[in-house]
């Protein structure tokens, strides 16, 4: 799994703190809403030998029971980041094309931003020659702690400082992110007469595939035998039976943004999952569009420390020709996160992604980003159109290069 930015003595620590804040925060009376990662379900589903749409229903019913007030999957979240990246990558793209002295950033490769591994690891040991690479766009854990604290909050009639927002992530990274200053935002004064000033996080807490496991252990509960609840359909793309989701299972940005691309900027229509050609190993794939011998666009997906940091060499020394990286710290993926359920006695990890794998894809329909009725609302509603102003403040954000203490660089030396 995933060796990321957190140690094991944090980890013990993290779990023990989630936990016990989300449960004192139910009993606080805040209004408590979960948003549930396709890759939390997926490790949920494979330990309990249901489908992850039992699983969600299941959880519903189980959340609901202990207080919560709404449970969300984070596909239109993660669909708006898609939407947004498309968007993103297309101008970056035209940037590429103008002379140095038009240009006014470094335009491509352009990285995805969506792993906090990743992003955590690039500020601290890369800085400046390759977060300008990475992608402005939040990620889709991000996305949706705005939604929920500002689009769903004001839907619900609820005050931002008074809901209680708690990610399930497949990854203990996230609670990193998730502590992010830059994701913490000012509550409206008008709104907030009592409390002026207070600043509020877009997520409040990440709980692990693993803890939600836990909890539902530490509350002796036969999940397999719980009812399965409606799903709350404010935030969550379903339809009779299926949810919606795309290709690759950790966010699908290469694949995505490749199709999407092929199409406004050169009219090719790419029809179907998109065939990536393994290059040295199978977490390092790539897919080209040529037309009459011409690459005209080159993408990879980079998963795990090793295969990052030879595509990060490239960039340094200017030999990187890729347009775009899907860049994720874990070997295979967000499935195999370091906060996923772990594997059975006499499960080896290869057979226990391949059940994700398959798990992932279980009632999931492939559909279009840019179909996502959901996600078509909150721009007619909300957010205007893909990269305006109010999407820029709030679904952007700006990488920091870490400098390092003395002693680490004593240490390093
Ligand atoms: Fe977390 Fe996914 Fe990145 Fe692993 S690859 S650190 S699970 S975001």
């Amino acid at each position: 799994a995933c060796s990321g930015c957190v140690t094991s003595a944090e980890t013990v620590m993290l779990e023990k703190q989630s936990l016990d804040e989300f449960l004192l925060n139910i009993d606080k009376g805040k209004a408590v809403i979960v948003s549930l990662s396709p890759q939390s379900r997926a490790s949920l589903a494979v330990y309990f030998g249901v489908s992850p749409l039992q699983v969600f229903r299941k959880l519903t019913t189980f959340f609901k029971s202990l207080g919560v007030k709404a449970i969300f999957d984070t596909s239109t979240s993660r669909d708006l980041t898609l939407v947004e990246s498309c968007n993103e990558f297309v101008s970056r793209y035209k940037q590429s094309q103008l002379s140095d002295d038009e240009r006014h950033q470094s335009s491509l490769p352009m990285i995805s931003s969506a792993c906090p591994g990743w992003i955590c690891y690039a500020e601290k040991q890369l800085g400046s020659y390759v977060l300008p690479y990475i992608s402005s766009v939040k990620s889709p854990q991000q996305t949706i702690g705005v939604i929920v604290k500002n689009h769903v909050c004001q839907k619900m009639g609820l005050r931002p400082a008074d809901v209680y927002h708690v990610t399930v992530m497949p990854c203990y990274d996230k609670k990193l992110e998730a502590s992010r200053d830059d994701f913490v935002f000012e509550v409206d004064q008008s709104e907030n007469n009592e409390n002026e000033g207070l600043r509020v996080p877009e997520v409040d807490s990440v709980l692990t595939s693993g803890e939600v496991l836990d909890l539902i252990q530490l509350k002796g509960v036969d999940f397999k035998g719980l009812e399965e609840s409606p799903l709350d359909n404010m935030l969550t793309n379903f339809n009779e039976g299926h949810l919606f989701g795309v290709h690759g299972s950790s966010g699908g940005y290469a694949e995505t943004i490749f199709s999407y691309a092929a199409k406004v900027l050169f009219g090719r229509e790419i029809k179907g999952p998109i065939d990536f050609k393994t290059v040295k190993n199978s977490d390092f794939q790539e897919v080209t569009l040529e037309v009459d011998g011409k690459t005209l666009l080159k993408f990879a997906l980079c998963y795990g420390f090793r295969n990052l940091q030879n595509v990060v060499r490239k960039i340094k020394i200017g030999k990187c020709d890729y347009h775009f990286l899907e860049i994720m710290a874990c070997p295979s993926g967000c499935l195999n996160g370091g906060g996923q359920i772990k594997s059975q006695p006499g499960q080896s990890t290869k057979e226990l992604i391949q059940l994700l794998q398959a798990a992932y894809m279980e009632n999931v329909l492939v559909a279009d980003p840019f179909g996502n009725p959901l996600v078509r609302n909150l721009y007619d509603e909300w957010l205007e159109h893909p990269g305006s102003e109010k999407a820029k403040r709030l679904f952007h954000t700006e990488y920091h290069p870490i400098v390092k203490s003395l002693t680490s660089q004593l240490h390093n030396w």
